[in-house]
């Protein structure tokens, strides 16, 4: 096999984003990597447990040979094998995203040969992730828009930080026949009202009504419609989203509320988030900017596989992004990308 790519992990963003990124263009690509100073930007640097989860359920995928596979290792060895579809049940064992374990995934279930069914347990509402709403409405379409055949459901929200959220996705195996000649995001179409959602599990239903009223009331421009909700959960959380729906897309946004967090700011903090996406008038949403960008590299503008070995081609005209913002978790994803593209 080849020299491992080395993917500093104090460079660029210093998350764990680096790591799913790298997690799933070396099974992909079958490109064994060593990550080194992993999340070291970080308050507590090192695997957690939904980056240890993200790591063991690549390699429980791929039948990887894996070093420094443990909760708060800041070095990695992984040699990936062969992809194999089937049933998968992946725990987190924390309010660790469940989101982000899928987005890690998915990209390599779509390289094998059989279809998947796979569970994960965790958080599906927490902070500093995609929510569910916005995996399964902003994030899943633009994949399928590639061509992808995926399928997810919701079965239990996970909060902070009693967790015990369940996703169940299907994932069936990539027709390159449906690789589309070309990725657009660069205009939504007209907008045709929105909705904002408050949901609670376990707290006061006041809650909820207060910050879909503030919310409301600051984009009364955007006539959102006003929804609360109530889920049972393992334990007590919160959530305010806005789904913004465009005549090529639905655009999620979302704030979570925390311990100690007012319902005030966990509306404002809405509030402001929807107001700057609007505001920029762009079609690609900041974070989903990031998450897209392995699946179109897998899936949409560039040919890895050749017949008699690897052949790295990207075609910078294959797709077409315009962005809310370029963040540093999207540069730095490309960086790492490009650290595996340019590699033999
Ligand atoms: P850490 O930062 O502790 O390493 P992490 O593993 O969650 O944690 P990050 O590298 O910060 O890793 O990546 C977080 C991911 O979650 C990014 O892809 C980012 O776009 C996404 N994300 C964060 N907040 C939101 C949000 N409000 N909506 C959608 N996606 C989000």
């Amino acid at each position: 096999m080849n020299d491992p790519i080395i993917i500093d992990g104090s460079k660029g963003e210093g998350g764990g984003q680096m790591l799913r990124t790298s997690l799933a263009l070396s099974a992909a690509y079958g490109k064994p990597f060593e990550m080194l100073n992993i999340r070291a930007k970080r308050d507590k640097p090192g695997l957690k447990r939904q980056h240890l989860t993200c790591v063991r359920a690549v390699a429980q995928i791929c039948g990887a040979q894996v070093e420094g596979d443990e909760v708060g290792s800041m070095r990695l060895s992984f040699k990936p094998g062969k992809i194999k579809g089937g049933t998968y049940q992946f725990d987190i064992g924390t309010a660790g995203s469940v989101m982000l374990v899928a987005q890690t995934v998915i990209p390599v279930l779509l390289r094998a040969e059989e279809p998947s069914t796979v569970t994960i347990t965790g958080g599906t509402h927490v902070p500093f992730a995609p929510i569910w709403e916005f995996f399964a409405e902003t994030y899943l379409p633009e994949l399928r828009k590639m061509g992808a055949c995926v399928e997810a459901e919701l079965e239990q929200c996970g909060f902070y930080p009693a967790a015990g959220g369940v996703v169940k996705l299907r994932v069936w195996p990539y027709d390159e026949s449906k690789r589309p000649a070309r990725y657009e995001l660069t205009d939504l179409g007209a907008y045709k009202g929105g909705i904002v959602e408050g949901v609670v599990s376990h707290i006061p239903r006041s809650i909820a009504e207060a910050e879909v009223g503030i919310v409301g009331n600051q984009l009364r421009d955007l006539a959102l419609e006003r929804v609360v909700r109530e889920v049972d959960a393992l334990g007590p959380g919160n959530y305010c989203c806005a789904r913004l729906r465009y005549e090529r897309a639905t655009v999620v946004i979302s704030a979570i509320g925390t311990y100690g967090k007012s319902r005030k700011s966990v509306a404002n903090e809405a509030a402001h988030q929807i107001r700057d996406f609007v505001k920029s008038g762009k079609a690609c949403e900041k974070h989903l900017a990031d998450q897209l960008l392995v699946p179109l590299h897998l899936f949409v503008g560039t040919e890895l596989e050749w017949s008699d070995g690897w052949q790295n081609y990207i075609d910078a005209n294959a797709w077409n992004l315009a962005i809310q913002k370029e963040t540093s978790h999207y540069t730095t994803n490309e960086t790492v990308i490009a650290a595996f593209m340019s590699a033999g």
